[in-house]
């Protein structure tokens, strides 16, 4: 065990969050993060994942995205969203005007749920100080959560995405708006209604766009 990890062993012993020794570096801090994310078995997801996937992108962007958890390809590469729904949400962050390197983006939990089901409370309960703590460094101007289970994960609510979404709500004083999944629009199957839910998406991320403008 090296200095640093000695370090940052002492730090969860005593209970204190790590960051508070280092706030001031983002990188840094995200940097021992990932390390720690790395060696975690807090919950049974340890042992059926491949790769941790603990997010990626700017130590110091305006927009974080944040999905359910790592689907297979995600595991595979111990990186998030980067199947099919990756690829939309892609072109949905270029035509924002960012790019993958300038937003973050993670996930509620950071190892695959079997069968890409939805990951249980008992394996939110464990992973989410890890997302805390990721909101706590990159410090956001906003949080777009894709889909119903990030939104009620980071909210702790039973919405429904459908009512919910470009709606305005709040995490520790951070504006949340929530959207649907990429997948859900690749899993519509007329021309009519993947329209519809690509127009949805872009309006509400229009909304984004408006909160980051706001907040320069
Ligand atoms: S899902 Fe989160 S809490 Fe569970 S083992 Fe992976 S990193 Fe740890």
């Amino acid at each position: 065990m090296n200095e640093l990890d000695e370090i940052l062993k002492f730090y969860r012993e005593i209970g204190a969050g790590f960051l508070e020794y280092h706030r001031e570096n983002p990188l840094k801090a995200l940097n021992d993060l990932n390390r720690e994310i790395g060696n975690c078995t807090k919950c049974k997801l340890y042992e059926s994942k491949k790769n941790y996937v603990p997010g990626e992108g700017s130590a110091e962007p305006g927009i974080i995205f944040i999905g359910e958890g790592p689907g297979e390809t995600e595991d595979n590469l111990g990186r998030p969203f980067v199947g099919r729904a990756g690829e939309l949400l892609d072109k949905l962050i270029d035509r924002m005007g960012y790019s993958r390197e300038t937003v973050f983006i993670g996930n509620i939990v950071k190892c695959r749920p079997p069968g890409n089901r939805n990951p249980l409370p008992e394996e939110v309960a464990a992973c989410k100080p890890y997302l805390e703590s990721q909101i706590d460094i990159l410090k956001p101007k906003v949080i777009v959560c894709l889909g119903k289970v990030a939104l009620n994960n980071l909210l702790g609510q039973n919405y429904s995405i459908m009512k919910e979404r470009g709606k305005l709500f709040y995490f520790k004083d951070i504006p949340v708006i929530p959207t649907y999944h990429p997948a859900y629009i690749l899993r519509q199957t007329t021309k009519d209604s993947t329209s519809k839910a690509k127009w949805d998406t872009w309006n509400d991320m229009k909304k984004v766009l408006e909160i980051v403008k706001k907040s320069r």
